[in-house]
């Protein structure tokens, strides 16, 4: 595994707020056994904390482990040493947005996008506008296995078609805008 040149990348991630446990993970595995998800993951979730203290920063967000975490914050609530994995995780997802790293085998920064760029523009989530969004930036044609079940959920009025604004969307824009900031990423 190549080794990265960039900077101390451990002390990056700690800095960022909700991302200061990651010196202290003890690699006493309990997230790993605790995640549904695991075995979908590239490397498990307690690898991704050891490589991240290892500064192997380029294979850590070009990974698709990350990606694959389900925020059920089992792992937050398990983890002996306060670590908050699923804060961790949602870091390292936002740290490689930013960067521009592109994960092996996933889709997920596609969705990531389209769910940001939702919430952006109606202050909430727009179910059929994010499955839009995500067929037609990936493979439009896979939308066709999708078809029964979408049209279950648009003749009970469960996906409505037009997005509704939430008030105040301007103010959640702000509020979006002045977390980014503090947190950097
Ligand atoms: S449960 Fe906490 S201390 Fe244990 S490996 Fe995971 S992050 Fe580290
Ligand atoms: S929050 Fe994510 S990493 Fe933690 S147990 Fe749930 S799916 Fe796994």
């Amino acid at each position: 595994m190549k080794r990265t040149q960039t900077m101390n990348f451990v002390d990056e991630v700690s800095k960022i707020p909700g991302g200061e446990g990651v010196k202290v993970c003890m690699q006493c595995g309990t997230c790993t056994a605790s995640c549904p998800s695991a075995k979908l993951w590239e490397y498990t979730p307690s690898e991704i904390i050891a490589m991240v203290r290892a500064n192997l920063r380029d294979e850590v967000l070009s990974s698709s482990s990350m990606w694959a975490c389900l925020s059920c914050y089992s792992c937050t609530v398990r983890c002996p040493r306060d670590v908050e994995p699923t804060n961790l995780f949602h870091i390292l997802e936002s740290l490689a947005v930013k960067y521009g790293y592109k994960p092996r085998n996933t889709n997920m920064p596609v969705m990531y996008n389209c769910f940001v760029n939702s919430i952006k523009k109606n202050g909430r989530v727009s179910e059929f506008g994010i499955m839009l969004g995500y067929y037609m930036s990936t493979n439009p044609f896979t939308a066709l296995g999708m078809m029964p079940v979408a049209w279950k959920l648009l003749s009970h009025g469960r996906m409505p078609i037009s997005a509704k604004r939430i008030k105040g969307r301007r103010d959640l824009i702000k509020i979006v805008g002045k977390l980014n900031e503090i947190r950097g990423v």
